[in-house]
């Protein structure tokens, strides 16, 4: 791959950077230039360690994507302002394929060079430590999908009637340059102009849907919540849509494949109902928007949470639906600090679909618990599957992030929780996570000293056993 590469350009830099410094240092009273060196190309995520950048982080995405299904050409400008949490001389991005035309920085014609997956921009001014800075990156081409480890497509999809730009977790890079790490949460404006005819959807508030002449229609969407940019989705096609709004206000937008819609509207009936029992459960909805996009069957092999719509491939049913807007508070609100921390994100949205089932008078979380540790396939189908096959709190590789005991067995860890602190300080727990981590990042060491100090309780039987432990639990 690409890293020894990588590797050896940071290298060839080091010693001219180190010498910079030096001098720096002997004429720092007397000299009015920054001498920055350049940003690391990764974050030393465990299982992506090229994911992300080092050496700034963004405040605001401005993505401006002209995008025509009939020849799949991406035509777009990236407008990413962040803030330089050291000097810098250069620093990276994330972006796979397409053609980068021009690159600026605050203003002036910035010179780069792509390695692999990194762009990186070396800015005709070094940056000072904290400025905040605007960098405009003009690209295009025909975007592709990721391939992940696990052998999932994510990135760019073309879908049976337009397109799909989905990103966890590193797909986003396959459509824009970015911090492409959840640690670096920012704000989002996404404006899609697509041929008429075609809706385009995507986080956020829809702020205006216009004609702008020659045949094409432009939509400009904002999220101003922040958001990990592995949750981004762009979706093109030709979309049913409604509107609505929840009977306690949060905003409803839902695009529907038309011929998903038929099977698709009984679990959509719920979603209000949804939103509002997770506004119970888990605190208040952490965005101004809910929703659902609906892809044509087949589009993915997967459903995904991404922020305020989450994304399916052809009619999700009522538990999808739970599962993905559930996720709302446990990952797109409350976000992973990296992606060994998954568990938080997956083993909380199953327990909260065993959470739905016990509040509605089906199957009780307990149930669901005894029914894994039994293997009972008759009081839930999965039962029989290797939950126990790796801890949840450490995934092996790469490949097993999306394993399923991330999912039951992250779950069954909440479970163990509730029978040792009783239902009060439980449920106070989850809304006490998902409130006091409101659009923040979040750890497994975060989670287990927050659960300790909530609930008064020494937990860390728990904890070895079935966050940490290897082996089956009994
Ligand atoms: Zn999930």
């Amino acid at each position: 791959m690409d890293h020894r590469r990588a590797l050896s350009r940071l290298t060839a830099a080091a010693p001219a950077a180190a010498a910079a410094a030096l001098l720096a240092l002997t004429t720092a009273c007397t000299a009015g230039t920054v001498q920055g060196r350049p940003g690391a190309s990764g974050l030393r995520d465990p299982y992506f360690p090229k994911a992300g950048n080092g050496g700034y982080q963004i405040e605001h995405y401005d993505l401006d994507l002209d995008y025509d299904p009939a020849d799949r050409e991406l035509n777009a400008t990236a407008v990413i302002t962040a803030r330089a949490g050291q000097a810098l001389s250069s620093f990276n991005l994330d972006l796979a394929g397409l053609k980068v035309e021009s690159v600026t920085v605050q203003g002036e014609e910035a010179r780069f060079n792509r390695t692999g997956r990194e762009l990186t921009v070396r800015p005709a001014k070094d940056l000072k430590k904290g400025e905040v800075f605007r960098a405009e990156i003009d690209y295009r081409g025909e975007p592709r999908p990721i391939v992940d480890a696990d052998g999932s497509k994510e990135g760019w999809i073309t879908t049976a009637d337009g397109a799909v730009g989905v990103g966890e977790p590193i797909g986003s890079m396959a459509w824009f340059p970015g911090n492409h790490h959840p640690s670096d949460k920012a704000a989002y404006d996404i404006t899609l102009t697509v041929p008429k005819g075609y809706e385009a959807v995507s986080n956020g508030e829809l702020a205006s849907r216009t004609d702008t002449g020659g045949g094409r229609t432009q939509f400009v969407w904002h999220d101003r919540a922040p958001m990990a940019s592995y949750l981004a989705v762009a979706a093109i096609g030709k979309f049913k849509v409604t509107t609505g709004r929840t009977p306690s206000g949060v905003a409803l937008y839902e695009a529907v494949a038309p011929a998903e819609a038929a099977a698709s509207a009984p679990a959509l009936a719920k979603l209000p109902e949804i939103v509002e029992w997770g506004s119970r459960r888990f605190g208040p909805y952490p965005f101004g928007t809910a929703g659902a996009i609906v892809l044509p069957a087949e589009s993915l092999t997967y459903a995904l949470e991404t922020q305020t719509k989450p994304v399916f491939s052809g009619a999700p049913d009522e538990d999808l639906l739970l599962h993905e807007t559930a996720h709302q508070w446990f990952g797109d609100s409350v976000s992973p600090k990296s992606w060994k921390d998954m568990w938080l994100n997956e083993g909380f949205a199953t327990y909260a679909e065993w959470l739905w089932s016990e509040d509605h008078g089906g199957t009780t979380a307990q149930q669901h618990f005894d029914a894994y540790l039994k293997g009972d396939t008759s009081v839930d189908d999965d039962a029989g599957g290797d939950w126990a096959a790796f801890p949840p709190a450490a995934p092996p590789g790469a490949e097993d992030i999306s394993g399923m005991p991330v999912y039951v067995r992250g779950a069954m860890v909440l479970q163990r929780i509730r029978q040792e602190v009783g239902d009060e300080k439980f449920f106070a727990l989850l809304r006490g996570w998902a409130t006091d981590h409101e659009y923040g990042n979040a750890s497994t060491a975060d989670f287990t000293a927050y659960a300790e100090r909530s609930t008064g309780r020494d937990l860390k039987k728990v904890w070895d056993v079935w966050l940490y432990g290897e082996g089956r639990p009994k």
